[in-house]
Parts: structure tokens; sequence; C-alpha cells
């Protein structure tokens, strides 16, 4: 289901797998795991897998790994291992005791590789790198055999086990399966098993001077693991004939590989390369910037594990590449965040209002719900009201067009909760900028309750400017303009980041009981959006918020624009092509 339109329980991988019960290929057991390879951060893409995998073995009652594909010595670190256990923990899943590192294999891999070698199906090549790429062939003409394929048994084992010793310099040997240099199928064509690399590897220290490819490892450590589905994206459709012809060679415990199609999600990137860039290069800050799709960006950001399960879950799993719209995300967010946030007020662009028949010395307490849907559900808190409150600058107009409802001169309008006001007077500085507002209150209307006989259309929110909180508030938008910022061959798709993805709200004053609010805590600021404390940058009683998510879709308009710019800039790229 790409279009996300409803949680649907069965896809095709269920299918494949009730049909493997039915059979008893796996004796009714099943075991997924989840194999990131510790060179990044988790984004939106890995939790898709981490979702469906988990959630597979959750379903059927089996187990998940987490396994560590930790092949590659030079690019992987501590601290993506660590970031990476954090990020599927706080998604909610949990592997038990099932937590595993293909560098644990290397050993068995090794042996693996000798049985290969023995049995003729693997031999040494003495190839460089390129020159085996120019033996390949290519779609439609098939590879030619190196002239070191047809090594003895004796010589290949002789020599592997002399690039285990470390004897030969980096890159002046590999070993090969010895398939087929003409098989129609280019992974086939004898694919790279090891290869001399010296480098300290994260966990196994200097041991090892070859390291085993991506391919030869991941079938093995699946069948190590007793592993049933090895559910992967589907670049990886070509490598499945190698990964069963890896275990046939080795008649070893087989388990089934199943391809999908990987999460695309428009108006932003999800290459690791490319978030590498945006952090190293300091065009985000950090990992976590909210703005990232990362799973520490969103956890900042204030997006819930639930809705970060039920966009996935709401997506759901195909066979066919197709790109997700951002509103689904969006709305996982607000559907999970209408259950749970509280709702309080908050003005993000302050403009005074003096009530000046309102006593200059009183004070009142307006007794405020939480969750006016349903009161009792989360209680309520005081809000405090006075002579001089803020209202949001975009509420009134001094000139209104016909059906604002809002603040304008004459017309009368209700504070939430409090009282209905009317503007009487518009105060402006020398430059003719608006500086306040001079209203009148009802004392008959308190609670904002507007008698039978008059017609009140609009209610602003509102704060007390005698006890109302300054809180700088960070308005988030999307990272990139244009949908997909990565498509244009001629262009960076840095050239597309949005200069307007992160505006910050200084004077933003918030109710009094926010001073309150724990760091990572969620709110809906009423009529503006849903709010989250920052984690980091929020102190005791001096919250800095950012905004989840706006309240409305705001994206169907703007994806609307964005997708013609973008329909734009494919026929001028392409006029430039035809031209050159
Ligand atoms: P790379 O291989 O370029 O380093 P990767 O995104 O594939 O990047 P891995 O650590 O290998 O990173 O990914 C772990 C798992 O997450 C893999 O099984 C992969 O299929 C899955 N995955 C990665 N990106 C997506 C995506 N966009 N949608 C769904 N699954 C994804
Ligand atoms: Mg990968």
């Amino acid at each position: 289901m790409a279009t996300g339109e409803s949680a649907s329980p069965s896809n095709f991988i269920r299918n494949i797998i009730d049909e493997h019960n039915r059979n008893g290929r796996f004796g009714g057991k099943v075991e997924t795991r989840f194999p990131p390879e510790p060179n990044g951060y988790l984004h939106i893409g890995h939790a898709k897998s981490i979702c469906l995998n988990f959630g597979l073995a959750a379903d059927y009652g089996g187990v998940c790994h987490l396994r560590f594909d930790d092949t590659n010595p030079a690019k992987e670190e501590q601290e993506y291992l660590d970031s990476i256990i954090e990020d599927v923990r706080w998604l909610g899943f949990d592997w038990g005791e099932h937590l595993y590192y293909a560098s644990n294999y290397f050993d068995q891999l090794y042996e693996f590789a000798l049985k290969l070698v023995k049995g003729g199906k693997a031999y040494v090549d003495d190839l460089s790198a390129e020159e085996i790429r120019a033996h390949r062939g290519t779609l439609i003409e098939p590879g030619k055999d190196s002239p070191y394929r047809g090594r003895s048994v004796e010589e290949n084992l002789d020599l592997f086990q002399r690039m285990k010793a470390g004897e030969f310099p980096d890159g002046s040997r590999v070993l090969r399966a010895k398939i087929d240099m003409a098989h129609p199928n280019l992974v086939m064509r004898d694919p790279t098993l090891y290869r001399i690399r010296r480098a300290v590897h994260h966990r196994t220290g200097d041991k090892w001077c070859i390291y085993p490819m991506y391919d030869f490892t991941h079938c093995i450590s699946d069948s190590i693991e007793g592993i049933t589905h090895s559910i992967c994206t589907l670049e990886f459709e070509d490598n499945r004939v190698l990964y069963d012809w890896v275990l046939d060679q080795l008649d070893i415990y087989h388990p089934q590989q199943i391809e999908f199609a990987r999460l695309n999600l428009e108006f932003a990137v999800m290459s690791k390369r490319k978030l590498l860039e945006l952090v190293k290069g300091g065009y985000v800050d950090g990992w976590d910037d909210p703005r990232m799709l990362t799973i520490r960006g969103m956890r900042r950001r204030g997006f819930t594990p639930e809705s970060v399960r039920l966009f996935c879950e709401r997506i759901g799993v195909g066979k066919k590449e197709s790109w997700i719209d951002m509103y689904w995300l969006e709305k996982a967010v607000r559907d999970d965040l209408n259950e749970k946030a509280p709702r309080v007020m908050g003005v993000l662009d302050p403009i005074k209002v003096v009530i000046t028949n309102y006593p200059e010395e009183m004070e009142e307490k307006f007794e405020a719900p939480y969750f006016p849907d349903n009161p009792p559900a989360m209680g309520y808190r005081d809000v405090p009201f006075c002579r001089e409150l803020y209202i949001e600058r975009e509420d009134f107009m001094e000139d209104p067009p016909k059906k604002f409802w809002r603040m304008a001169p004459g017309q009368e309008v209700r504070l939430r909760w409090a009282y209905l006001v009317t503007c009487q007077e518009v105060v402006k500085d020398d430059r003719g900028e608006i500086v306040e507002l001079r209203c009148t209150y009802d004392p008959e209307t308190k609670g904002g309750w507007a008698p039978d006989d008059r017609k009140v259309k609009g209610t602003l929110h509102w704060v007390s400017a005698r006890h109302g909180l300054r809180a700088p508030v960070r308005l988030y938008d999307r990272l990139f303009s244009v949908a997909n910022p990565g498509a244009f061959k001629d262009r960076d798709y840095k050239e597309f980041l949005n200069p307007e993805s992160m505006v910050l709200m200084p004077d933003a004053v918030v109710e009094p009981s926010l001073a309150g609010a724990a760091p990572g805590s969620r709110y809906q600021f009423e009529r503006k959006g849903f709010f989250c404390a920052d984690p980091l940058d929020s102190t005791e009683g001096a919250p800095v918020f950012n905004r989840i998510v706006t309240l409305r879709d705001s994206w169907a308009k703007i994806v609307e624009q964005q997708k013609r710019e973008t329909a734009r800039l494919e026929r001028e790229a392409r006029k430039t092509k035809n031209k050159g």
C-alpha cells in the first residue's frame, strides 16, 4: 500500500511467511534481523526496515536480531554503533539477547572461505581492482576470465592463507568466487569475497588484515543465526542468486531473502553520504538537527516513536519503487499528538493589547482544560488574565477584508477562556507600525461566553503580558524546497536547501504554566501547531520550543507549487542537455 490510505495488515512478505508456515519450510519459525552498517546515523528509511523486521517477528511470535554489519573497518565508529542501539530502542523495539556483530563471525567466515577454496569454488586473483572491473563485461557482453582463474586448489589455498598472514600488500590480491564470467547476472561474474585491508577494526583490532565482502558475509551471518526471512531492499534483488549460491556451495542452513521497495520521501534526502555532508558542512546543526529525518532529528523535533511507527505501518511495504509524500509523515505525527498533547496558549509574534476598562491592579485566573474535547482526560491549569495581554500580530487587521473574524477596530472577538473584547483604538509609532491595541472588555462575558444576541465568530489565543513567559520558538519546515533535490544531474542537491527551514520567533510569549515544561514535553499551542520543549536547549523554567508540525496540512498547497517547480527544472535540465 504505497499511498498509505489505510493500515492493511496483509502484504506480500506476510503472504510468503504464511506460505512457509503452511508448507513447514521453517517449522513455523519466524526470525528476522535488522542489519545496519555502523557508518552513520539511522534515518526514517531505516525506521521502515526496523518496523518491518521487528514488527513481523512480534506478529508471528518470533524474534528479531539487531546485527551490526561491521565488515568495513575504515568507515565504522563506536559513536554510530551506540547511536543505532539507542535509536532502535527509542523506536520501541527490543532484541532481547539477540545483539550480534558480523565481526564475531570472522573466524567462521574464514573457515567457510577455506572450504570454498578447497572445493575449487574460489580462487585468489592478482588482478587489480581496475583490471577486475575491466574484465567484468557489461549487460550485453560477457566478461573475460582472469588469467589467475585456473590456479590449482593447492596454490589458492596457499595464497589465501598467506593473504590472511599478512604477506601481501593491501589491494594486491583478492579472493573471488569461481562462478561464471559469462553469467547474465553481473553479480555472478566471479564476485570478490575477501580483500586485503590493513585497518584497525573497532572490535577485532588488528587481528585481521583481510576482510570479507558484504555478499559473502551477509548470507552466512543469516545462516549462522538461524534467520528465517532475510528482508532487504530491492537493490539487492540481483544479489539473491549469489546469496543462494554461497549457502548452497557450503551446504549450510538456508534462509529466504526477500526484497521490498525502500522508502523514498519527498523533500528529504536519505543517503548516508548526503546526510554526512550536511552535518560536516554545517548546513544543519548536527545529526539531531530537528530538520533532519534522522531518528535523532525527529526525536529532537518532538516526533513520538508511536507516530514514526504509525507512519511506517500506514505506508506499508511493496515491491515497486515509489515516492511518499511528506504529508503522510506529518499526518501520522498529527494523528498521534492530537490524542496526547495538552492544549495551551502561546503567542509567537506578539502585539500588545491593553484592556482600558479593566482595573490596573486587578488579576484573574481562568481554569482552562488541557484537553477541551474531554477535560477530565488531562485536567486543568490556571491561566492568569490582567489589563495587558499579548495576541498574535496576524490576528489583527486595521482594515480587514470581509470574513476576517479576528480582531479589527470595532469588531468584538473572544479571548479564549476569558472575555469578549472589542478594539477601540490603534496606537502606532513614528514609522506607522502598530505597537498597541487598546480594547474594552465586557465584564458580563466572563469565561468567554457570548450572550445569545451577540454574534462573535472569532476566538483568539492570548497570553498575559504581566505573567507570560518569554520563550524562543523555532518554526521548523522542510529542509529542501523541491520534492526531489537529488534528481537533477547537473545541480547539487544542496542548491535546493530551503532557506526558511528554520525561522526563529525570538519574542514569543507563552502562558506561565509552561515554565514547568519538561524538556522533551509536547503541547499543542492553540491554533498554532504542535510544539516540543527542546530536549537540549531548554533549562528549568526557561523552555525553548520547536514546532513539531502545523495543525493543518500546509503541504498540499506547497507541494503542488513545488511539483510544478520541479517539473520546470526538469524540463530546463532536459533542454540544456539536448543543446549540449
Ligand atoms: P549504505 O548501504 O549506503 O551505507 P544503507 O542506508 O543501506 O546505506 P544500512 O546500514 O546498510 O544502510 O541499512 C540497514 C538496513 O536498513 C538495510 O537492511 C537497508 O535495507 C535498510 N534501509 C536503508 N535505507 C532504507 C530505506 N530508505 N527504506 C527502507 N529500508 C532501508
Ligand atoms: Mg546497506
